[in-house]
């Protein structure tokens, strides 16, 4: 299970990894693409060879 911030819902959203849609792995960096439970495409990137800032969401407050 994890989390991922869904514009749709616009809040954080629990997947399993059935919602997994597409797993990608570019140079140790991994894209999972996710379909939320109202259809929203939300790609998460993660894996260890991640670079630069990151652009997860930061939460408001
Ligand atoms: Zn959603």
């Amino acid at each position: 299970m994890f989390s991922a911030y869904c514009p749709r819902h616009g809040s954080e959203v629990l997947f399993g990894e059935r919602r997994i849609r597409r797993l990608q792995n570019i140079d140790g960096v991994i894209l999972v693409e996710v379909e939320c439970y109202d259809g929203e495409r939300i790609t998460i990137v993660t894996g260890r060879g991640r670079r630069g800032p990151s652009s997860s969401a930061q939460l408001p407050g």
